[in-house]
């Protein structure tokens, strides 16, 4: 089956074996071949890498990224596209289509038992679920180099952002914490079928060997970041007291008077180290 680059082609092949776009599922895909090309060369795959694609749809991407990597696998949650992508990558050898939910996959055994090189993700993720499967990537450890992902312009936005600005959120500090975040792509809607509402931006995540502060305890380290930013509008002293970490107020005024912050502070004014301090200093204040 040759490379499915026009909107033709994706109509054609899903009529063939009765599938409609299922929006629920975030079915959005790209019918753009320069843009594919530009994803692969931004994201650097030769034959000496293999690559986890999450959601392959029709398998326009998994084509192209066929032709330059070593091995793909790709997971995909549809069972009605299953057999769409045997047909349109039966001539490629090198891949893999698992179907189940991504979310449900133990990607780190699949990846240890499949490929043997270092491995990419790169995907064109269903919006419904991006945080959660970016999160899972990130916080099962998962042993890849580089996460190259399109995603909704917007949260693209809220991956690179720095502390205060609107953008900056829980999902910042996570991304940063774990990887080196760039914006490397705008797309916009129109190079997808069907069209979504909104634009998407490509993200490089390059997984950093450390994460970028330290802390005593990862899980408290969250605890405290989701805490600061549920409540966005209160003060810190109010916002913790409410968090899972369930803390006096008396000890959070206790600790930001010694780390020098004005106890008006909110959140979203703390960048990554200085959230790492405070985690650091309320950890060793509550055990
Ligand atoms: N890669 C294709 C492309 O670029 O044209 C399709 C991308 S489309 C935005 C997202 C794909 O993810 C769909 O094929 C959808 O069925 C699949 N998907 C949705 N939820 C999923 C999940 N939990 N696990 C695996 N795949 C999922």
């Amino acid at each position: 089956m040759s490379r499915l680059t026009s909107p033709g082609q994706i109509k054609g092949i899903m009529k063939k074996h009765n599938v409609r776009f299922s929006k629920s599922l975030g079915q959005n895909f790209l019918i753009n071949d320069n843009i594919i090309e530009e994803i692969i060369s931004r994201s650097n795959i030769t034959k000496d890498v293999s690559v986890l694609e999450i959601g392959p749809g029709v398998g326009v991407l998994t084509q192209a990224l066929a032709e330059h990597a070593d091995k793909v696998l790709a997971v995909e949650i549809d069972n009605k596209l299953i057999p769409v992508l045997e047909e349109t990558l039966s001539e490629y050898k090198n891949v893999s289509v698992i179907h189940n939910d991504i979310l449900k996959v133990d990607i780190n055994s699949e990846i240890e038992k499949r490929f043997d090189n270092p491995v990419k993700v790169v995907a064109n993720l269903p919006y419904y679920i991006t945080t959660p499967i970016i999160m899972k990537l990130l916080e099962e450890k998962i042993n890849v180099e580089e996460i190259v992902v399109m995603v909704q312009k917007e949260v693209a936005e809220r991956m690179v952002s720095k502390s205060g600005v609107k953008a900056y959120g829980s999902l910042s500090v996570a991304v940063q914490y774990y990887c080196d975040a760039s914006i490397i792509l705008d797309v916009s809607r129109d190079n997808f079928l069907p069209p979504p509402n909104v634009d998407s931006a490509v993200i490089r995540l390059k997984v950093r060997e450390n994460p970028k502060v330290k802390v005593i305890d990862d899980d408290y380290f969250f605890k405290v970041v989701k805490g600061a930013f549920a409540l966005r509008r209160k003060t810190l002293i109010n916002s913790l007291s409410k968090s899972a970490i369930a803390i006096d107020k008396e000890i959070v005024i206790e600790v930001l008077t010694k780390l020098g912050f004005d106890l008006r502070i909110r959140g979203e004014k703390l960048n990554i180290e200085e959230f790492a301090q405070l985690a650091n200093e309320l950890y060793k204040a509550q055990n």
